[in-house]
């Protein structure tokens, strides 16, 4: 490690492979201050700004909202918020286009400015140093803070580590051609870089801290050494302008001579990379309270009147910055996002910007030329040459155009940076990075696919197994229950033969259920108690009738004294009103009457059948019921006349 840093004093500089020299373009826009801009009409915020999942929404439609103020918060780890750029009302929550290669909608927050801007309440911090890791690290990811040079990963996971650090890189080669974001920033915001760079080192505690910054942005050079000049640890390393020197694994190269393998992390050589933006929304969040809500945006072009560097608040639609900027209207527009090389296409300009966005390119027709026609490889290899990752392109491009996803992965696609190198250099004028990037989107979606699938596969394993264990616990339960109850049985013990006689009775019991009698041991209790098989139901049905029998023969009585009593008239019309009421009554009390019998008569068949089939030893008790119920219905019978003879 000594030996590096002697040669990074020195200036000498390791290579990577490859690499092109396109022009730079830079002059439009780097002689230019920042321009702060009016606030636009309309605020449209993605829900999702970062690599990793969308926040959970914390607003609604027509709420008013203040500056700084959270819209989402966290929904998991690799989930960062995003916040209200101004004070005003979200008057809509739907799916707008974003600023991706694809032209696809997603869900954004439409906010209009109340022209206040105000602020929520902040707390500014003096002193950081005085902060915990931990508050340090929650006040960043608060502040929704995620990797500002275009990969968008959430900086409080990157920046929570206990790995020991060898170098903290800072990256601010801004390498490629027309974007002089960073540039502007390091020149007029050096003080709070830095802070921003003293967060980081507190965080990680690196070795060393190495700066990388191209020799074409001298100002820049001397604003970060002046403001670094008393930080022994942190080294600004001028290096040859070359492209991609921006690339994670290209700076790595360029300043230790490490090459990070294939499908490992930085992290694994002991080094962690930041921007030099991401430093200074850090500093911003951690001593200022300031969210994440506006960055650096270079909008350029020879398309444009009036080129410039602009703080745009994040969610600003791009029309809006061109219209500041001199675009002409009516013209066919042919919007970039991003520079000319790792940049993309716009589908409209009413995309709005974000936290990765750092250009907005509005190129002239004889800038870009876009009537050019992909011919056939020649495999004149010069793709190869250039490639920074040492990677076959023309290769790639084949097997992306066969959907040979194995070849891909052979030919390691996803080390690929797109930096659009080889494609510059093809005379074929093969869009080489559009193959690849829509191979490793269906490469993405195939393995997304193939998780989800293999998580059902888990869960269903899981279930099959939880499902087998229960079956098998119950099993052994039922086993050791029968094997106890055996053991009890076999028992010539008291204990045991009571065992024995209850388990039958429970039989019995079962079985007389079954056939919908009243098991030996019921019937007794019953025959004990009434000298009766039939059941309680019976016994009361038949009291019931009895009573209303009973209670219709004293009303007749009742009715016949009071009809002597009374003159001759009256006794006539009531015998004419009550008779038919008489008649009635006793209809009724017949028909009860004929009902209890048929009851009485059934239960005693059933219960007869029963003790015939089931129990030879209560058939002297049937017969005994049987002479009682013969001599009951004797009596009935009798007692009917007598009512009879008595109502006539
Ligand atoms: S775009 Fe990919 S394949 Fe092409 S040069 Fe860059 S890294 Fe190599
Ligand atoms: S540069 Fe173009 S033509 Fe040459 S080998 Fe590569 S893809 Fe083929």
């Amino acid at each position: 490690m000594k030996s590096i840093i002697e040669r990074i004093k020195k200036g000498n500089f390791w290579k990577f492979h490859g690499g092109i020299h396109p022009p730079g373009q830079k002059f439009l826009t780097n002689e230019k201050p920042i321009r702060t801009l009016e606030l636009p009409k309309e605020l449209i915020i993605p829900l999702q700004q970062h690599i990793g999942q969308i926040g959970e929404l914390l607003v609604k439609t027509g709420d008013k909202v203040l500056k700084g103020q959270k819209l989402t918060q966290f929904s998991s780890p690799m989930s960062v918020p995003v916040h209200a750029p101004t004070s005003g009302v979200v008057n809509a929550i739907k799916p707008s286009t974003i600023a991706h290669p694809s032209g696809m909608n997603a869900l954004c927050l439409f906010i209009t400015p109340d022209g206040e801007d105000k602020w929520q309440e902040r707390k500014s911090c003096e002193n950081f140093h005085q902060l915990s890791h931990q508050e340090i690290i929650n006040k960043i990811a608060n502040a929704g803070i995620a990797g500002m040079g275009g990969a968008g990963f959430p900086t409080n996971i990157k920046i929570n580590t206990k790995s020991t650090i060898n170098y903290l890189i800072i990256n601010a080669a801004e390498c490629e051609p027309y974007i002089t974001a960073d540039d502007l920033l390091m020149r007029e915001q050096g003080s709070s870089i830095t802070d921003g760079i003293k967060i980081l080192d507190l965080l990680l505690q690196p070795e060393h801290i190495l700066i990388g910054i191209e020799d074409n942005k001298p100002e820049a050079i001397k604003a970060l050494k002046k403001a670094t000049k008393d930080i022994e640890k942190i080294i600004v390393c001028v290096l040859p302008t070359i492209y991609p020197s921006g690339g994670e694994k290209q700076l790595i190269k360029l300043l230790t001579g490490l090459e990070v393998p294939s499908s490992k992390l930085p992290l694994n050589l002991g080094i962690v990379m930041h921007n030099i933006a991401t430093c200074y929304a850090i500093a911003d969040a951690v001593i200022n309270d300031s969210p994440l809500i506006k960055r650096v945006v270079t909008i350029t072009g020879q398309s444009l009147e009036k080129p410039q560097n602009i703080w745009a608040l994040l969610g600003t639609p791009v029309h809006y910055l061109l219209s500041q900027c001199g675009y002409p209207t009516g013209d066919k527009k042919h919007l970039i996002m991003g520079g000319p090389m790792m940049g993309f296409s716009l589908a409209n300009d009413n995309v709005p910007i974000v936290k990765t966005t750092n250009c907005i390119l509005a190129p002239s027709e004889q800038e870009i030329s876009t009537t050019t026609k992909e011919v056939d490889c020649i495999r004149c290899g010069q793709c190869a040459d250039v490639c920074p990752s040492q990677l076959l392109p023309q290769e790639l491009q084949w097997s992306a155009k066969a959907k040979d996803y194995n070849q891909l992965n052979k030919l390691n696609l996803f080390d690929c940076i797109d930096c659009g190198a080889c494609a510059y250099v093809c005379p074929s004028q093969i869009p080489l990075v559009q193959y690849y990037r829509v191979a490793k989107a269906e490469i993405r979606q195939q393995r997304m696919l193939d998780l989800q699938a293999e998580k059902a596969k888990v869960r269903f394993e899981a279930r099959k197994l939880r499902l087998e264990k229960e079956k098998l616990a119950r099993e052994t339960k039922h086993k050791k229950a029968a094997e106890a109850r055996k053991a009890v049985m076999s028992n010539k013990t008291d204990s045991g033969k009571s065992a024995t006689s209850a388990v039958a009775a429970a039989l019995a019991r079962v079985k007389a259920k079954k056939l919908g009698i009243k098991s030996p041991t019921e019937t007794n209790d019953i025959a004990e108690s009434t000298n009766n098989p039939l059941d309680q139901k019976s016994q009361v049905a038949a009291a019931i009738a009895r009573a209303k029998a009973k209670k219709a023969v004293s009303r007749n009585e009742i009715k016949e004294t009071k009809s002597v009593v009374n003159d001759s008239n009256t006794v006539k019309t009531q015998d004419k009103k009550e008779a038919p009421l008489v008649n009635l009554e006793n209809a009724e009390e017949k028909k009860l009457k004929v009902a209890v019998a048929i009851a009485k008569a059934k239960e005693k068949a059933k219960a007869k059948k029963w003790l015939e089939t089931e129990s030879p030893s209560f058939k002297a008790s049937i017969t005994l019921d049987n002479n009682q119920e013969a001599n009951k219905e004797e009596t009935v019978t009798k007692a009917k006349k007598q009512q009879d003879i008595e109502i006539k």
